[in-house]
């Protein structure tokens, strides 16, 4: 197996009392997209921060495209996006690129225009980024963020500000950067149902500390279901599945059942039903909501759940 594009042991940051990142190791492989998920306040931004040298960690090391700390020559092989996607207001798109490319020394004159085509930003190559909406402005981040096609990227809530279409873009950007080019991509996000799109493993930071990791691919093992079901006397409906071995509760003008069996058998608790005199007027299988998911795995509040989402 390659080596890993990054390396977290132990990693901290304290602020006096505040705990931003609680001993966090993870490990990003090259054409690896690893989302890290958190509420706000949960310490994404001081991990990346960490992570491109801008702020000192107060324990743990971190090895960047296998060097340490002390050995900045990894950072020129990083791209990187964290926070407000800033450009020189008075400078076009084109030229903000050509400043970025000078400053990376990046010898292919050609990187800027591959990357205004890669961009979506041809028809505002020569609009000075002060007048750019803030997709457009997005978009010109990333397009420095990659010019000098970096073999890691670090990328604070990347589809911040983008319409839906430049969303849709801007995952598949990434996608093909990883799985062409092998880059890794360490990026983050607050909503699991925008990283269960785009990323290959999730972390879920709380409070600073990485408390679960999962491949993208199990998540819907993971999500929970229930049957709900309506009849036309719940109560006796709930009596009648306990006698059958079902337990089933009434909640909010239906009967739940949760558990494999009534999942991935609902045409039994049907037939128990009907044999008990209540058939059943609605039964569906229900997913757990992707968000409502990340809110129980933070011990969070849950604000209801819907069905449908993957
Ligand atoms: P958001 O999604 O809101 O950007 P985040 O997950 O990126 O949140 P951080 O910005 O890393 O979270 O903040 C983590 C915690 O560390 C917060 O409690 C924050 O107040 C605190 N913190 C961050 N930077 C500093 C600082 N320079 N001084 C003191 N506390 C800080």
């Amino acid at each position: 197996m390659s080596a890993p594009a990054l390396h977290l042991q132990g990693v901290s940051k304290h602020y006096g009392p505040v705990r931003a990142v609680d001993r966090v190791s993870l490990e990003v492989r090259p054409g690896e997209l690893y989302a890290l998920l958190g509420l706000n306040g949960a310490g994404k931004t001081t991990l990346m921060r960490v992570v491109l040298g801008m702020v000192r960690p107060s324990a743990g090391t971190v090895t960047v495209l296998g060097r340490g700390r002390g050995d900045r020559s990894a950072l020129a092989a990083v791209g990187y996006l964290v926070e407000s996607a800033a450009a020189y207001p008075e400078l076009t798109v084109r030229e903000n690129l050509e400043l970025a490319r000078r400053l990376r020394r990046l010898r292919s004159p050609g990187a800027v225009q591959d990357a205004v085509e890669l961009f979506g930003l041809t028809e505002h190559a020569d609009r000075r980024a002060r007048v750019l909406s803030q997709g457009n402005l997005q978009r010109l981040a990333l397009a420095r963020a990659m010019l000098h096609r970096p073999s890691l990227l670090v990328l604070d809530e990347p589809v911040n500000g983008l319409d839906p279409a430049g969303v849709v873009e801007v995952r598949a950007l990434l996608g093909r950067l990883a799985r062409e080019h092998g880059t890794a991509v360490l990026l983050s996000s607050h909503l699991l149902g925008e990283v269960a799109r785009v990323a290959t493993r999730v972390g879920v930071l709380h409070r600073g500390a990485l408390i679960d990791e999962f491949g993208t691919a199990a998540l819907p093992d993971r999500v929970h279901r229930r049957l709900e079901l309506s009849t036309r006397d719940d109560a006796r409906a709930v009596r009648v599945l306990a006698a059958a071995g079902l337990p089933a509760r009434r909640a909010a003008g239906t009967v739940v059942l949760e558990g494999a069996r009534a999942t991935d058998r609902p045409e039994d608790v049907a037939a128990a039903l009907v044999h008990g005199g209540v058939p059943p007027t609605a039964l569906a299988v229900v997913r757990e909501d992707l968000e409502a998911h990340f809110l129980r795995l933070v011990g969070a509040e849950h604000p209801g759940e819907r069905s449908g989402d993957r």
